[in-house]
């Protein structure tokens, strides 16, 4: 009975990402940052696996990809699990912009210069300034262990990807400056940069992607280690600004028509978390993590492809958080 329901899940899936492919022609890759823009843009891959041991992949589920502005959200949750929520919220609010990722001029009206949330770039900026240990390199190491205790092996650094943003990232440094001079930016603003960008260069597959949403949303607690990675409170609180931010300026539109938590990156990955009460098979307690690659990006930075396939499992699939 169950292999007859996870063969149709399996067929459906497979359907949906062949029709959700033809949307890979209305977008393009990252052309912004040299190293992104030469992956394949007609790539679409997606995995889901649940709370309850369930695993499914369609479409091209091999490729390495760097998490980009996907790691702001784990750069959060582990400088919240460092340093606690409220004195990580004294430097970057909760608030969304409706602004485009990397917007400069809001910044300067919040005042006392706060930025708005850790899911756009110069709220992860500050929040890549907070993680724990002296040197840059201390600081993405940390990352990179509670990384492993969540994916099973520490993830590598894109060298080529981090170098090229590295030499590109006029409008970071510029972001980070103003943080700097607001007093929103511990350290020196090179070494923010560096990891910021070193965050964002972490490759991973969507495998790997898919059990990072998974323990999201099954509230830090990793489903199949059975530890504690994060606290109920902090992947609650990550999941509200996924909801909230996650899809930069579509992120209104992506909750309401979509409807579950999920953060992009201009590479053309998204991760989603679905809640438990989602009726993917019969069994209603079981949640999901979601790891999808389409590296053809709209104007806002989301996988098109990405985006149309996640509007059509919410649909079939009834996913909606609300
Ligand atoms: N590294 C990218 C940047 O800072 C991340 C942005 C993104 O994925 N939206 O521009």
């Amino acid at each position: 009975n169950e292999s007859i329901e996870f063969i149709s899940i399996q067929e459906q899936l497979d359907q949906f990402v062949l029709d959700a492919k033809k949307n890979t022609t209305s977008g393009a890759t990252a052309s912004y940052i040299p190293a992104l823009k030469k992956a394949n843009p007609e790539h679409l891959g997606i995995c889901l696996i649940s709370s309850q041991g369930t695993f499914l992949k369609s479409g091209d589920t091999d490729h390495c990809f760097t998490l980009q502005s996907i790691s702001k959200v784990f750069s959060f949750i582990f400088a919240c699990h460092t340093r606690g929520i409220d004195e990580v919220l004294q430097y970057v609010d909760v608030e969304p912009t409706g602004d485009a990722f990397n917007s400069i001029f809001r910044l300067e009206l919040s005042h006392p210069g706060r930025p708005f949330n850790p899911m756009i770039n110069a709220g992860a900026i500050t929040v890549a300034s907070l993680l724990p240990g002296h040197s840059p390199l201390d600081k993405v190491e940390a990352l990179l262990s509670f990384f492993e205790k969540m994916i099973g092996r520490k993830p590598s650094i894109n060298m080529d990807v981090f170098h090229s943003e590295w030499q590109t990232a006029n409008r970071n440094r510029a972001l980070a400056y103003w943080l700097k001079e607001t007093g929103f930016l511990l350290g020196g603003v090179e070494d923010a940069m560096e990891v910021y960008l070193k965050l964002c260069s972490i490759e991973v597959n969507i495998v790997e992607l898919a059990q990072m949403g998974l323990i999201l949303a099954h509230d830090g607690l990793h489903p199949y280690t059975n530890e504690q990675i994060f606290s109920m409170e902090i992947a609650s609180l990550a999941k509200t600004l996924m909801l909230t931010c996650g899809m930069y300026d579509y992120s209104g539109r992506f909750a309401a028509f979509v409807g579950i938590p999920a953060k992009s990156g201009v590479s053309g990955g998204i991760m989603a978390a679905i809640p438990p009460s989602a009726r993917v098979t019969n069994n209603r307690f079981a949640c999901w993590g979601v790891g999808l690659y389409g590296p053809a990006i709209d104007k806002h930075g989301n996988s098109t492809a990405g985006v149309a396939l996640l509007k059509r499992l919410s649909q079939e699939w009834d996913l909606r958080l609300i």
